[in-house]
């Protein structure tokens, strides 16, 4: 579940034809299309035609993908900033600790629009467009922790539910069935309602009614968990440190340990999950100077995936009386996705549903913008979906125009993913 791109068939020849949408051209297969002439409009992958789309579709998503950078003067820019950004491109250097800092504290707009631009370059260069869709599926909101910043916090007087077995195979075959999704994130707090023998038992059978692959986010289990689900067919975890700082974590998380996190995050390593892993940005008492040893941290463990999204505040919680900046709470999240593509080029960033809610539709776009490029989109069943308020005010997505052309069936679709992830 890739995006695919819109393309305007230009010619046609022995199975073959010349896509163009007026920012690319492309030589695609057309095997998969009925009929293909030229005129038609066809959504492709890098190579491969997967099916015809109406005009008014393909300039809907062409929209979305759009680049507006406002024009800047590059004169203007500040001596630091060029050097920098001559280091990566040109001498190929990795970014120090202090420079990182420097790039997550830029505010300029001129400045920042133009940190944006460069990831987003990087990001096509290494990556073209190639963007995956991650479903997720918020099975339960009851949890065992406290942790200071989750509105689903154990001592949170909120709704709780926990959906069956069935109900979680039901979401799973509408969400692959009927719409394509190929990547799914089972998620939930951490949960001791369903043992590790439940757990398991419903990632087997997922495994064996439906073809897609697994992302666990089920907290802190034993590593003999992690392995056994493993084996069971989970590919994936999603499994956030928060933060890489003791003395931040131990305060936010007083009943917890930040060896005993970091060691769990260690054992799925060990496993060979596909880890997806990071920390919030803009916590209370954080500085650019933790989230740069955020991103060192990530890179020194050799994450593929970076799972990092801005603190929000939620309502009874501890921390919902402590002031919120929205405005800066974006500004920090942009510059913290763009420095990590500079710094890990072929590192998968999804847009968070904590970016979205900064900054409603226009989140994701921004995201990807920024040098993002995957998404997460909700599939918990309606019923539930308002329950799973880890944070107030969220994003209620509008996810359709991306669908469109997101997700679609067939076995393209996985040799991508296999080949462009290496997920097995
Ligand atoms: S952040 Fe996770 S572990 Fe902590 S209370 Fe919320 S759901 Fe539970």
């Amino acid at each position: 579940m890739c995006l695919t791109i819109p393309g305007k068939i230009k010619s046609i020849n022995n199975g073959f034809a010349i896509v163009e949408n007026g920012k690319r051209q492309d030589k695609v297969n057309i095997e998969l299309i009925s009929d293909p002439q030229i005129g038609d409009w066809v959504l492709h992958a890098t190579n491969l035609a997967i099916h015809k789309i109406n005009e008014t579709e393909a300039r809907e998503i062409i929209d979305l993908l759009e680049e507006k950078y406002p024009k800047v003067d590059t004169e203007k820019l500040p001596e630091r900033f060029k050097e920098i950004i001559i280091k990566l491109k040109v001498k190929k250097e990795e970014l120090t600790k202090d420079e990182i800092i420097y790039l997550l504290s830029l505010n300029e707009s001129d400045v920042t629009e133009t940190l944006y631009a460069e990831a987003n370059t990087l990001r096509k260069d290494v990556l073209e467009d190639f963007v995956c869709i991650h479903g997720i599926i918020e099975f339960s909101n009851y949890c065992r922790n406290n942790c200071l910043y989750c509105g689903i916090r154990k001592d949170s007087k909120i709704k709780r539910y926990r959906m069956s077995k069935d109900e979680i195979l039901e979401a799973i075959k509408t969400a692959v069935e009927d719409e394509g999704y190929k990547l799914i994130v089972l998620q939930s707090g951490e949960d001791y309602g369903y043992s590790d023998n439940d757990l398991l038992e419903i990632i087997r059978e997922i495994k064996k009614q439906f073809r897609v692959f697994i992302f666990i986010s089920v907290g802190e289990r034993s590593g003999d968990f992690y392995r056994k689900a493993r084996d069971a067919g989970a590919s994936g975890s999603l499994f956030r440190f928060e933060t890489s700082n003791e003395k931040i974590y131990q305060r936010l998380h007083p009943e917890h340990s930040f060896k005993e996190r970091l060691a769990c995050l260690q054992s799925q390593i060990d496993s060979k999950y596909y880890i997806a892993s990071g920390g919030l940005i803009g916590l209370p008492g954080q500085t650019e100077k933790n989230l740069a040893e955020d991103l060192l941290l990530v890179k020194r463990l050799g994450i593929p995936m970076l799972s990092a999204g801005p603190y929000l505040k939620a309502d009874e919680t501890p921390l919902a009386k402590e002031s919120e900046d929205m405005t800066e709470k974006l500004r920090l999240a942009l510059n913290y996705i763009a420095v990590a593509r500079l710094m890990m080029p072929n590192i998968k960033i999804p847009v968070t549903t904590a970016l979205e809610t900064l900054d409603n539709e226009n989140g994701r776009h921004r995201g990807l913008l920024a040098g993002a490029n995957a998404l997460m989109f909700n599939i918990t069943p309606a019923k539930y979906r308002d329950d799973y308020g880890i944070y107030d005010h969220k994003y209620i997505e509008r996810e359709k125009v991306w669908q469109k052309y997101g997700l679609f069936k067939g076995e393209e679709s996985w040799e991508m993913i296999e080949d462009k992830l290496k997920i097995e």
